[in-house]
């Protein structure tokens, strides 16, 4: 591979002394089992009284949202264009995702169209700071209070990023984290977090996560086991002081691309006053086949995110949506195409794929 789309192992080439000193220890103190010290790092990074580690993203968000309380009959809304486990953590609470359509500039839920999706069963709003950048979250609290409804952030691509000066994961009732390894703060394995300020919160998640108890074998209800494993921990420890100069560099890859692409396809836009964490550079372009083909004859990895928007996917073909509903996301599922983004990425790097789909992009 020429140019990888991420890049894990150039990434540990930098951090190889630290990560391993930390994995050694670990093992030394055979402390296998929960991150307490990571969990105190990342709290204190994001800024929110407590962090949760859990055992992935898509247990953060069903833990967050069951610990809230929700279940059969309830509504959450959330965006058309995301992951599939943002509604899987709905899902798996038994209660029923709710879907609207996203905004054309920034591809995050378009806070415009939520309103119309609220009914009287509709219990909370499920924003994702997709590919890296915050949703519009001042009309989305306003339309929460309002309606009383509850907001959990899916932060799950954007690790320090920021909307009008607050962390991503701060502004909502609580908010979750994958650190899945390819995300922009990734564990050696799977791992995931719940930050949040509210106490009660914070304790009913730890506790659904560890059978339902807080005290050996004292069991207050049935849980399930989700923790973050002291490995996982230890690594984003370390790779956590790397994360904000490792989102500077996917901020100056983004520009470079930006600026060689802008004049022959959709080059992605920052709303005002955004912190972008570029977890995914996104274009779009009208003859995607014929980029991707060329891309991955040139030895370039490329991908889609995502190529099915969630309302029409077999999962949830059971609720009954149909494209029309989304014109903005199921629009623009041909045209999307994601580029190498990571870290390591060298100027050289980027200027070749720039320089490569300009051979074949209309
Ligand atoms: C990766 C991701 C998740 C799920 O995280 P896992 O750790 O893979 O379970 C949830 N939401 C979004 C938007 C994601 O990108």
């Amino acid at each position: 591979m020429k140019v990888n789309f991420v890049d894990l192992k150039a990434q540990y080439k930098t951090i190889k002394p630290e990560v391993d000193a930390a994995i050694a220890e670990v093992i030394a103190n055979t402390a296998f089992v929960n991150s307490r010290s990571f969990e105190a790092d990342f709290a204190n990074y994001i800024g929110t009284k407590h962090c949760v580690g859990v055992g992935n993203g898509t247990d953060a968000l069903f833990m967050a949202m069951k610990s809230m309380g929700f279940g059969p009959g309830d509504e959450l809304i959330t965006a058309a264009n995301t992951f599939i486990a943002t509604a899987e953590g709905i899902g798996w609470t038994g209660a029923t995702p709710v879907f609207v359509d996203c905004d054309p500039v920034t591809y995050c839920i378009d806070p415009a169209k939520i309103e119309a999706a609220i009914t009287p069963n509709t219990k909370a709003i499920v924003p994702v700071h997709l590919y890296g950048q915050a949703a519009d979250m001042d009309p989305i609290m306003e339309i929460a209070a309002k309606h009383g409804l509850k907001v959990i952030e899916d932060c799950a691509q954007s690790h320090g990023g920021t909307y009008k000066g607050r962390v991503t994961g701060t502004i909502g009732d609580a908010g979750c984290f994958s650190f899945y390894p390819g995300k922009n703060l990734g564990a050696y394995g799977d791992a995931g977090a719940v930050v949040t300020n509210d106490e009660e919160l914070a304790t009913k998640i730890r506790k659904l996560g560890d059978h339902g108890s807080n005290v050996k074998y004292q069991h207050d209800f049935q849980g399930t086991n989700s923790r973050m494993d002291g490995i996982q921990g230890a690594v984003l420890s370390v790779k956590l002081k790397h994360l904000d100069k490792w989102s500077a560099r996917r901020n100056a890859v983004a520009a470079r691309y930006n600026a060689g692409l802008k004049d022959v396809c959709i080059v992605p836009q920052t709303a005002d006053d955004i912190k972008h964490v570029w977890h995914l550079y996104v274009i779009q372009v009208n003859n995607r086949e014929e980029v991707m083909k060329h891309l991955t004859e040139q030895d370039i990895a490329c991908g889609i995110h995502y190529p099915v928007a969630l309302p029409v996917t077999p999962a949830y073909a059971g609720l009954g949506y149909n494209a029309d509903q989304f014109p903005v996301a199921c629009g623009i599922q041909d045209n999307i195409l994601s580029l190498p983004m990571h870290g390591d990425l060298t100027d050289e790097d980027v200027d070749l794929v720039i320089s490569e789909v300009l051979k074949v992009a209309k």
